[in-house]
């Protein structure tokens, strides 16, 4: 169960977490056209905290509602600032964030016309996504026979909230077959991302992720990639197949939520030792220091706020 924080900030007013409520004829409750962020704050060892990256998610944000043609009637400063507010109006040192923005009452078909455009930003604690053992050991993956979205079919940029629906098919098969989580291949049959992260291998000390074309511009890939290409590693790029994971040495998931969670086995076979691997534990560290404030060079990625 999500905790309950004391408000909510929904379209422009912070309100009491039990009264921010919609209608049952809200349209992106049927339709699915809607998008959203998830976004960690973390407590910093001066006792200060920060959002990590907030301006970047905000401005996705914004992008994914141009890519769903949604006016959202806020600025990107607008909502950077009413994240920090409800941040600090919940006395949440270090949790998550949830920017939605929706399609809200009027028309009921298809069209949504000139219905409103209303945004949330909920806040509450949320510990490791995938279990704290996933963070220490790894996890195991399972190939989804649920295929990720075709470019042309969803729009796989945005984060919008019918694009879960493909998710969740996956989590709960790979979850029933006893896995812990699902990794989805793209139309051509490459590997592209999971239900919720986008995913890196290694081999020979290089590092490979997929490319861009078909899966979330994930913030926190991005920023592996900076914190890897600054440590010294070699970062390419390029597609892969689910048989060049299998042999891999390594491989590992990023995302907001699931932060960086090593892979130990894919469709039973091990992936290299069958547990955490030592680029994927060094990059793990490297990230846990810059989001909690411990590498100065990365003071940049982090909004700070006290509560
Ligand atoms: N792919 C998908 C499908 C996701 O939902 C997420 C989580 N937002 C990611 C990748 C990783 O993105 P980020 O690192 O920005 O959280």
């Amino acid at each position: 169960m999500v905790q309950k924080a004391e408000k909510i900030w929904f379209d422009g007013k912070l309100v009491p977490w039990d009264e921010a409520n919609v209608h049952v004829l809200t349209h992106t409750l049927h339709y699915g056209c809607g998008v959203f962020e998830g976004i960690r704050s973390y407590k910093l060892a001066s006792g200060e905290s920060a959002v990590f990256r907030l301006r970047e998610h905000i401005v996705r944000h914004f992008n994914s509602a141009k890519i769903m043609e949604m006016k959202i009637p806020f600025t990107v400063d607008e909502i950077y600032d009413a994240v920090l507010e409800t941040l600090k109006v919940n006395k949440l040192e270090e949790g998550y964030i949830r920017p939605l923005s929706f399609i809200g009452e009027g028309v009921m078909g298809v069209h949504p016309g000139n219905n409103p455009i209303q945004t949330i930003i909920a806040t509450w604690p949320w510990g490791a996504y995938l279990g704290e053992d996933a963070l220490e050991k790894g996890i195991r993956v399972k190939t989804s026979t649920f295929t990720r979205h075709h470019v042309n079919v969803m729009m796989t940029k945005a984060k919008t909230v019918g694009n879960y629906v493909n998710s969740i098919l996956a989590k709960r098969e790979a979850v029933a077959d006893g896995y812990d989580e699902a990794l989805m291949l793209d139309t051509a049959g490459y590997v592209s991302e999971a239900t919720g992260e986008n995913i890196f291998i290694v081999r020979g000390g290089k590092i490979k992720t997929t490319p861009l074309t078909s899966v979330l511009d994930g913030l926190t890939r991005n920023s592996l990639i900076t914190l890897a290409k600054d440590l010294g590693y070699e970062i390419i790029e390029q597609r892969f197949t689910r048989d060049e994971l299998y042999t891999s040495d390594e491989a590992f998931f990023c995302g907001t939520a699931a932060e960086v969670t090593p892979i130990r086995e894919v469709d039973r076979r091990e992936i290299g030792e069958g547990k955490a691997g030592p680029v994927a534990k060094h990059l793990q560290k490297e990230y846990f220091k810059v989001v909690k404030g411990e590498n100065p060079k990365y003071d940049s990625w982090l909004d700070k706020y006290s509560v």
